[in-house]
């Protein structure tokens, strides 16, 4: 398939993709695909009141209505996924089964979504007092602003769009400015399941912003936006934290990640190999839950090591469109650069260096192929504790397990963890309180891949927000706490006279 007819397949037509001043580039050859039409901050400010308007009519829509309205869209989204899946890889050069992959998670959390909507429960809570009743009962909340990163262009906004409808928020979505097609393309499929639906979904329950980070500070700086949900590099968190906090907004923060895998001594070598390979060059290292750090007990680092420089020699790197290809191209140049950078900070701090530098260069010389590498650290040096997005593996040796937690646990950044171990006493030791102090702490698997059914965050920069499965949706709603008085008497609590 071309890349015209991937976007023709996906619903966009001529005028969506032409005409603007934003150059959208596929990292499958560098090529340019489209120029958009970027929304200035006027037009941001009039979609926020829009989204507001709606806010006000789907607040009163009963949950499991707005629930039909996500189950509608899990439909859409199933019967469009080859064609959505396609774009997200020309779009954001992850391999095609990793395209349909996040077109399936955004298909998953939409049911989860259906289900939710009736089940928002509160709580009864005894009353100290008698003739009264307690109650904990969860309100819409507001607007949610959604900000996404390039790397997952379409999953993130599901995540948190499937579970904010439910709960009875319209959402604004302000999708990466190197990946604004996707996004464009999933507001289509919105605008045609609210055609369908009826007039209880509102003009402007789903809308998106396109252009770069100042379409997001419009989201941060307008009250009218009760909650911003925002995925992508520390950075960009710490600024919208501090953006959010000067109007005492509610964030919700999934930043950047250095998620670490310990291999111990009983460990079944062959699954752990799959899972590094797997987790360190899927997405091209390009994951918030890559595998960046292994950190490996002295008695099984010959073992493992040179199976693993073997089969990274093997990897197949090429066109993601293509069957058979496992690592596709870094999203840019400036990736590149950085990825060469890292690589030399590496070796001045004693590592040495297997595999790395640029791969397909002849065939496709405006694109960012590179070759992953692996890199033996003698210690867990500075540059292990950065968040670099490439395929870059550092691996160190331990010897006892108490150092192998400490050291997973002493960068700054907190999001998937995992070890590989076949003894009880260890697996449990480090998913105690004493052991990874990650949101995500696996046992024989790798960090990468969440299922929807678990909250998904991670702790300390990368921001400590919640989204996805579990009670993450209390995050789009407000809590009320009730108390009714259904006696003849009004008495105070604590026992409090007051007598007038
Ligand atoms: P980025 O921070 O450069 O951009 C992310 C988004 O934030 C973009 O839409 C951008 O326009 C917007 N933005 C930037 N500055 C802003 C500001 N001051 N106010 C409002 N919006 C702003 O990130 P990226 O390069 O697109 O993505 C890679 C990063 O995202 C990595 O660090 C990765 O770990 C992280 N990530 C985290 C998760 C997670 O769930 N924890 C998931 C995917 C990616």
């Amino acid at each position: 398939m071309s890349h015209a007819d991937i976007l023709a397949a996906s619903g966009l037509s001529k005028s969506d993709t032409t005409g603007g001043t934003l150059a959208v580039r596929t990292p499958v050859d560098g090529s340019e695909i489209a120029r958009l039409k970027v929304h200035g901050a006027a037009e941001a400010d009039a979609m926020i009141a829009r989204a507001h308007g709606a806010f006000l009519a789907w607040r009163k829509v009963p949950a499991p209505r707005r629930g039909e309205f996500v189950r509608l869209l899990g439909e859409e989204l199933r019967r469009q996924k080859q064609a959505l899946g396609a774009l997200v890889t020309l779009e954001c050069g992850k391999i095609l089964q990793e395209g349909l992959g996040e077109v399936q998670e955004m298909i998953d959390i939409c049911d989860f979504a259906v289900g939710l909507s009736r089940q928002l429960y509160g709580l009864t809570i005894a009353s100290e007092r008698p003739g009264h009743a307690m109650r904990e009962t969860w309100h819409p909340m507001g607007v949610c602003g959604v900000i996404t990163a390039f790397n997952f262009p379409v999953a993130p906004w599901c995540w948190n769009a499937a579970l904010a409808l439910v709960c009875g928020d319209p959402v604004i979505w302000k999708p990466s400015e190197k990946t604004p097609l996707t996004a464009l393309a999933v507001q289509k499929i919105c605008e045609k399941v609210r055609a369908g639906f009826g007039d209880d979904a509102p003009e402007g329950l789903t809308q998106v912003l396109i252009g770069d980070r100042e379409l997001g500070e419009a989201l941060t700086a307008n009250p009218k936006v009760a909650i911003v949900s925002a995925t992508g590099s520390v950075p960009m968190g710490r600024a919208v934290a501090a953006d959010m906090s000067k109007r005492l907004g509610r964030t919700i923060l999934e930043l950047g990640g250095n998620n670490a895998m310990i291999v111990a001594p009983s460990a079944d070598l062959e699954m752990a190999l799959r899972a590094i390979v797997f987790s360190a060059v899927g997405t091209a290292g390009q994951r918030c839950t890559s595998l960046r750090r292994l950190i490996v007990q002295e008695d099984v680092y010959d073992a493992l090591m040179p199976r693993l420089i073997k089969a990274y020699e093997g990897l197949p790197i090429g066109d993601p469109l293509a069957g058979g290809t496992l690592v596709g191209p870094l999203i840019d140049s400036q990736a590149m650069v950085a990825m060469d950078a890292a690589l030399e900070t590496a070796k001045s701090q004693g590592g040495s260096v297997h595999g790395g530098g640029r791969a397909l260069a002849d065939s496709h010389p405006a694109a960012a192929y590179v070759r992953p590498a692996i890199v033996e650290m003698p210690s867990q040096s500075s540059i292990m504790h950065r968040e670099t997005f490439a395929p870059i593996l550092y691996v160190v040796k331990y010897r006892a397990l108490d150092d192998a937690i400490a050291m997973q646990n002493a960068v700054p950044q907190g999001l998937s963890s995992c070890i590989f171990s076949t003894d009880v006493r260890e697996t449990e030791h480090f998913l105690s309180a004493a052991g990874s102090d990650c949101g995500i702490a696996n046992v024989n698997i790798g960090p990468s891949g969440a299922e929807i059914g678990g909250a998904f965050g991670g702790e300390k920069e990368t921001g400590g927000g919640r989204e996805s499965g579990s009670d993450a949706w209390k995050g789009y709603m407000r809590r009320q706490t009730n108390t009714i008085n259904y006696s003849r008497e009004l008495p105070l609590a604590q026992g409090i006279r007051f007598d007038i």
